[in-house]
């Protein structure tokens, strides 16, 4: 990813805003985060939105302002950013781990009914690479029983389920302005929407310390605030979005008219949009033949091509989370994506040559491979063969 290209034409307004910042001496919060923040509930649909200091920053306070805590249960999907599930054990509380739906790489909502317990307080469902996970299954999941539905969104800014925007669905959506999501900042940065005017204003009582008024504290927030700097710069950034996913999806449009033109369509899984989806292209991931991921992949750092691994191992087989007892065998979806997958570079500015490059050199990789056999292209698993096998 080139950030380089996105930001030299924004550069005269970025400095520009950023001196406005200077010049006023409101550093944290301020009428720049303000504007930020109603600008993105209109664009979330939400109510409200609420800065913060990080997306993982975001979780926390969305599972704080939930009461979630000790003893407490939330599914939640092995297949995300570390993020997900801190923000749950940071509270005490257990994160259940679902496997995912081998075709989009989101919690499966099957899965995650079959693992509600009277304990289950929250469902943490996470849009993964940008497009939204069945949000329909898991509200009809959450409601009868009075669970939460909390929207992990860092990667899907904009991404719609039947026309509605995550971060409006769910109890509270979570989003990050890390610098390389969809909207990016110039360093850390949050965001909460939500509909609810209850949930609204405590979060924003969590995030100054649970303080109101000064030096008064009715709970026990945390020091979380979206500073202005990151607010400017991001303001400066916000209109350009819709353009910038523009591109990223015509990036995947290309990439998959390429791929099969180049007939790699059998050999790789190639990431698709499901009906009803507005997927945003956080990333492009395609699966790769077993055994083929590392060569290809040092292939195409070679070639000067970078590509990355989301994620290598499921958060039930991280180390830090030995202590909730799982075996990689536990998630077999989710273990099958960590051996597979590969993000190919998808960013807004990248070329139509570039892509051709990347594409060129993967289909180079398994021409050289082959020696004219047909190479075995990854199948998913099921749950019955599995559990049956
Ligand atoms: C990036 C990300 C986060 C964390 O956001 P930060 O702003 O880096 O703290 C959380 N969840 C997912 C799925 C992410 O991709």
């Amino acid at each position: 990813m080139d950030l380089g290209r996105q930001h030299t034409g924004l550069r005269a307004e970025m400095l520009a805003a950023l001196g406005r910042v200077c010049d006023s001496g409101g550093f944290i919060l301020g009428s720049e985060v303000t504007h930020l923040e109603q600008q993105f509930a209109i664009y979330c649909q939400a109510k409200h939105a609420i800065g913060c200091a990080s997306g993982s920053d975001a979780l926390l306070l969305a599972l704080m302002a939930l009461d979630i805590s000790t003893g407490d249960e939330v599914i939640l999907p092995s297949f995300t950013f570390f993020a997900t599930a801190s923000a749950v054990t940071r509270l005490g509380a257990r994160p259940v781990f679902a496997d995912i739906d081998p075709q989009t790489f989101n919690i499966d909502p099957e899965h995650v009914a079959s693992l509600v317990t009277p304990s289950t307080k929250a469902i943490l469902p996470v849009h993964l690479f940008g497009q939204a996970v069945d949000t329909a299954a898991l509200a009809e999941i959450a409601r009868p029983q009075n669970i939460a539905l909390v929207e992990d969104a860092a990667q899907a800014i904009g991404a719609e389920v039947q026309g509605r925007r995550v971060g409006s669905i769910g109890a509270i959506g979570c989003f990050s302005f890390y610098p390389t999501k969809n909207l990016g900042g110039a360093g850390d940065g949050g965001m909460l929407t939500t509909q609810s005017d209850d949930l609204a204003d405590r979060l924003r009582l969590l995030r100054g310390h649970g303080m109101r008024p000064r030096y008064f504290h009715s709970c026990i927030g945390i020091n979380s605030r979206l500073d202005s700097f990151q607010a400017a710069v991001l303001n400066v950034k916000f209109p350009l979005l819709d353009h910038w996913t523009f591109l990223r999806q015509t990036n995947a449009d290309r990439y998959t008219e390429l791929f099969t033109e180049a007939g790699l369509h059998h050999t790789l899984v190639l990431p698709e949009t499901k009906p009803g989806m507005r997927h945003v292209w956080n990333q492009y991931v395609i699966r790769v033949p077993e055994g083929m991921r590392t060569p290809l992949r040092e292939a195409l750092t070679e070639a000067h091509i970078g590509t990355e691994i989301y994620y290598p191992l499921g958060l039930h087989q991280q180390e830090c989370f030995r202590y909730l007892g799982y075996q990689p065998d536990d998630l077999p979806q989710t273990r099958r994506a960590t051996e597979e997958v590969l993000a190919l570079p998808i960013f807004p500015e990248l070329r139509a040559e570039e892509q051709k490059l990347v594409v060129e050199r993967i289909a180079a990789f398994f021409a050289t491979r082959s020696g004219g056999h047909a190479i075995q292209p990854p199948k998913f698993l099921t749950r019955r063969s599995v559990t049956s096998g």
